[in-house]
Parts: structure tokens; C-alpha cells; sequence
């Protein structure tokens, strides 16, 4: 009797295992499946390399390797400490940097510890303003940037442009100890060597924030900012197409130190090991001469997505983009309703500011578009105009069979 009952218990035991197991088993099989038939257009996200999810989810997920390479608080890092002067190696070679700090686990880290290097709390930060473009990261009043220092903002101007005199008046007017340039939404080039004689006329650093545009600037087809910026920070998963993941760069010796101490101990204890090593891999895989080719295509692929929405009467910030991303605004509907169409209709994408919006972030006035994802899956020209007509018959007629999509999709698949 005692041994039936503990079978029982045990046979329990193992169903519930079982159940447990395959349920998840099951969540990750639909989430992949969803993945393969979906259309991604968020402008933030990409499909890093098999190599480097495989890379990135090996032994080191339980290492703690506190500390940099020679100088750790744990004991065992010797064989890590080859794969972190690998990635700092691989991404001062890509950016052509002197110094590089692979430890930030975010892109909002990153900023978080370049800020600490180089200012003090309650310090005067001029940066861009939401609803042109900046990011939360750059001053949002309820983010760590908008609590703890003296946020000012510059705007685009009525052309949906950044002014650079009118840059150069805040300066010179508000004395601001920083400058941050970047955005999360932005179709044109800044000038990032006349901002830097701007600023450094008027004693103000400058922290250029590259997490959308960095694979093009790795690929040359953007201006590299590095030596005109005290620091510049960069997510890895973006157009660089890594693991998740923020960096810092600089050339200004003089701060090397710095930001390596704001980003340990000042802003974190222990570096997620797995995902350096999964960076190197991505690092490797972008000082490459087809990243290059990679990154043209994106270009060409938001060109053309743009150029067909123009055609089909949608309004833009401007007629082209330099990069991988535009605005399309929605006039007679809203943008919540609409992202929610597209992904009912198996395409995602997000909904954001326009510039100088009247509206919520609930539903702003319009909807940003990012070709990296469809890129990597080898969608080129055609698929980029079909992609766009896809979605102009969705929002105009408000139906639309999804079969389509996932015919263009199992012909794209990521990663078979
Ligand atoms: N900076 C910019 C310009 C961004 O667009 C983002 C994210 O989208 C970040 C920083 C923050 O990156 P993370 O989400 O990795 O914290």
C-alpha cells in the first residue's frame, strides 16, 4: 500500500514535471512559429545570427565575472577574461575607438553610466525633445535621466529638421554642461562636427547616442560621431543586429576611466557574462564586408517602403531617410488602432510621436517603420513596395488576408 501510494506520489510528480515542461516547450514552440510568420517592422528590434544566440546562451549564463579583465571580485574568470578583451578589441575595431566598455546589460545603462562619467546630479542637460525624436532615456521627466538632472530640450524646426543655430543659442543662452545627440526617430543626418565646435566654443560635453543608427555607422554609410563626441553609447541589437545589449565608446583618454568605473561599481555589480560573449560573436559578425552589403539593403528597403506610402498619399517627416526608419502619420484614424490591425494581420510595428504632436502616447500621430528584421530575412526591393502596399490596403480598406504574409513569409524564413 505504502508503495502504490508513493508510486502514485511519484507518477504525480513526474506528470506535473512533464506538464510544466511541455507547457513551456509549447509557449516558446508558438512564440518561434509567430515569429516566422510575422512581418516585423520595429524599428528597435532585429534577428541576431543563430552563432550568436547559441554563443549567448552557453555556461556563462552562471558566471559572475564582477570586475574587468585581471582585476575580478570572483574567482574563475580566466578563460572570460579572453572573451571580454575580445568583444572590447572587436568593437574598437568596428568603431574605430580607442576605448570600448562592453558591460552595459541595456542601452538605458549605457546612458545612465556615460552621464554619471561625465556630469554631476542636478547638472544642465540639453537634449532632443520626446516629441522630436530624443528618447526617455535623454530627460523624460519619469525616467533616472528627467529625476536626476536639469533637463532642457531642443525641438525640430517647422521643416521637421534639427536647426543647428538654434542649437548654438540654447547653448550659448542656457550654458548646459551636456549635450545629448541621438534619437529613437529621426529620417535626416546630424552634423555631429559642427554641433561638437558648438559645443566645445561653450565648455559643453557632448554624449552622442548611436543605438539605432550604429550599424550603419559601422558599415560606413553614416558619419562615424566617435571623435566628435566625449562619449558615445550604443545598444548591440538594433541595426547591429547582436544580442541585447548596450556598449560605450570614447577617444577622450582622460574619461577611459571614468565611464569604466560609473558602469562597475557605479551602475551595476555583475555583467551578464553569457551576453558579452554573445556580442563578440555579433561584433565579429558586423566587421564584416557583407554587413556592409546587409546594411545597404536596409537603407534600400526603408527607401523604398517610404517612397511607396508617399505614393499612395501618406504624409512623412520628409520625403526620404537616411536610415533604417520613418514615420508614416495617420490622419483619419488612430495609431493604436491601426497597430493593433497590422498585428491582428500578422505585421508588427509601433505607434509614436509625430513631431510637434497634439496627441497622447496612447495614440500619437503616427506609426514608425524599421526595415533591419525584414533585411535579415533577405526580403529585398519588391517585397519592401509589397510590404508597404500590404499595409496602405490594410488601413485604407481594413481588410486584407493574412495568407499573403505568410506566404511571403515561409518564403523568408529567419532562421532555416
Ligand atoms: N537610446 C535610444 C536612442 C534608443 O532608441 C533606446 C531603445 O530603444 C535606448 C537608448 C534604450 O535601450 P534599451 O532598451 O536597451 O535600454
Amino acid at each position: 500500500m505504502l508503495y502504490y501510494k508513493k508510486k502514485i506520489i511519484i507518477i504525480k510528480h513526474i506528470n506535473m514535471k512533464k506538464f510544466n515542461f511541455y507547457n513551456f516547450l509549447n509557449l516558446l514552440k508558438l512564440e518561434s512559429i509567430k515569429i516566422e510568420k510575422t512581418i516585423n517592422l520595429i524599428a528597435s528590434e532585429n534577428y541576431t545570427s543563430l552563432s550568436s544566440i547559441i554563443y549567448s546562451s552557453s555556461c556563462y549564463i552562471n558566471k559572475y565575472t564582477e570586475g574587468y579583465p585581471k582585476n575580478r571580485y570572483y574567482s574563475g574568470c580566466k578563460i572570460f577574461d579572453i572573451f571580454e578583451n575580445k568583444s572590447i578589441i572587436e568593437s574598437q575595431i568596428l568603431f574605430n575607438s580607442f576605448f570600448s566598455n562592453v558591460q552595459p546589460h541595456s542601452g538605458a545603462q549605457a546612458n545612465a553610466s556615460a552621464m554619471f562619467s561625465l556630469i554631476n546630479i542636478n547638472d544642465k542637460i540639453l537634449s532632443l525633445d520626446l516629441k522630436s525624436g530624443g528618447h526617455l532615456t535623454h530627460g523624460f521627466k519619469k525616467n533616472f535621466s528627467g529625476k536626476n538632472y536639469n533637463i532642457i530640450n531642443y525641438c525640430l524646426n517647422k521643416n521637421n529638421l534639427l536647426n543647428n543655430k538654434n542649437i548654438e543659442l540654447i547653448i550659448k543662452n542656457e550654458k548646459p554642461n551636456l549635450i545629448i545627440l541621438g534619437y529613437s526617430s529621426y529620417q535626416k543626418n546630424i552634423d555631429w562636427e559642427i554641433i561638437y565646435k558648438i559645443a566645445k566654443k561653450n565648455n559643453c560635453l557632448i554624449l552622442t547616442d548611436i543605438s539605432h543608427i550604429s550599424g550603419f555607422i559601422c558599415s560606413g554609410l553614416i558619419k562615424n560621431p566617435i571623435n566628435y563626441s566625449d562619449i558615445v553609447s550604443s545598444t548591440t541589437h538594433k541595426t547591429l543586429r547582436g544580442v541585447k545589449g548596450g556598449i560605450l565608446l570614447s577617444n577622450k583618454r582622460k574619461i577611459f576611466n571614468k565611464i569604466n568605473n560609473s558602469v562597475f561599481p557605479g551602475q551595476q555589480g555583475g555583467s551578464i557574462s553569457n551576453n558579452i560573449v554573445g556580442k563578440y560573436i555579433s561584433f565579429k559578425e558586423s566587421n564584416n564586408f557583407n554587413f556592409i552589403n546587409y546594411s545597404k539593403q536596409i537603407l534600400l528597403n526603408a527607401k523604398i517602403m517610404l517612397k511607396t506610402f508617399i505614393y499612395r498619399g501618406y504624409k512623412s517627416m520628409s520625403i526620404d531617410t537616411v536610415n533604417h526608419m520613418f514615420l508614416i502619420k495617420i490622419e483619419n484614424n488612430s495609431s493604436f488602432y491601426i497597430e493593433k490591425l497590422l498585428e491582428k494581420n500578422n505585421i508588427l510595428l509601433n505607434r509614436n510621436f509625430f513631431p510637434n504632436d497634439l496627441k497622447s502616447s496612447k495614440s500619437p500621430s503616427s506609426i514608425r517603420i524599421g526595415t533591419s528584421s525584414i533585411t535579415t530575412r533577405k526580403m529585398k526591393n519588391k517585397e519592401a513596395e509589397l510590404i508597404s502596399n500590404y499595409i496602405c490596403d490594410l488601413i485604407e480598406k481594413n481588410k486584407f488576408s493574412n495568407k499573403k504574409i505568410k506566404i511571403l513569409c515561409n518564403y523568408f524564413p529567419i532562421y532555416k
